[in-house]
């Protein structure tokens, strides 16, 4: 019989499997450096994903991360309420903030519609944005999805909609690396996009 790994450490190993990017190996690495290593700390780990479990949810307003019903920037009084800047997933605001590009609010829709995978206008928090919309007259709208085919639709299905909302509609500049969201954008590629929208 060969050697197995005791079945805590199995469970390990399939769990580390799961994470974006980690393959069998990679999640072998880490299960057993977990458990070997004096530098690791897997109760303080653990600790950490319980609490990030318990306590972070999505802003009922913009979609963002929060721990409160509402996130940092919907609660700040401070940013110009006449912009608001559509965008893919909550991670794309990170890089915006970041860079202090933008002063206006977010909205994250949580993906863009893709008819092959199922994703339809009901699977975004689109209505919530002809919400808010609705409830800011003469806002102007920018819409910062990615340029590719589904970031495409997307754009244009919620530009149609928008329509007959008192809004201005735009669209960042093209420049934002092809493939990759605002994720992947620097500051400068930021900047630059926000200002020749159009
Ligand atoms: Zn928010």
């Amino acid at each position: 019989m060969s050697a197995k790994y005791p079945q805590a450490i199995t469970e390990m190993i399939e769990q580390f499997k799961k994470l974006p990017s980690v393959g069998p190996r990679s999640a072998e690495r880490i299960a057993v450096w977990m458990i070997q290593n004096t530098k690791a700390n897997p109760l303080e780990l653990a600790e950490c994903l319980k609490v990030a479990n318990e306590e972070v949810t999505l802003c009922k307003e913009c979609g963002f991360f929060a721990t409160d019903e509402y996130c940092g920037v919907c609660d700040s009084p401070r940013r110009d309420h006449h912009l608001l800047c559509v965008v893919e997933q909550p991670t794309d605001v990170v890089p915006m903030e970041k860079a202090g590009v933008f002063e206006g609010y977010y909205h994250c829709l949580g993906g863009k519609l893709s008819p092959l995978d199922n994703i339809t206008p009901h699977d975004l928090r689109i209505a919530k944005l002809y919400e808010r919309v609705e409830s800011s007259p003469g806002i102007e709208v920018i819409l910062a999805l990615s340029a590719d085919v589904e970031g495409e639709a997307t754009c244009n299905y919620i530009s149609e909609g928008l329509e007959k909302y008192d809004c201005k509609v735009t669209r960042i500049a093209q420049g934002l690396p092809a493939g990759g969201g605002l994720e992947h954008a620097d500051a400068l590629t930021l900047t630059k996009a926000l200002q020749g929208r159009r």
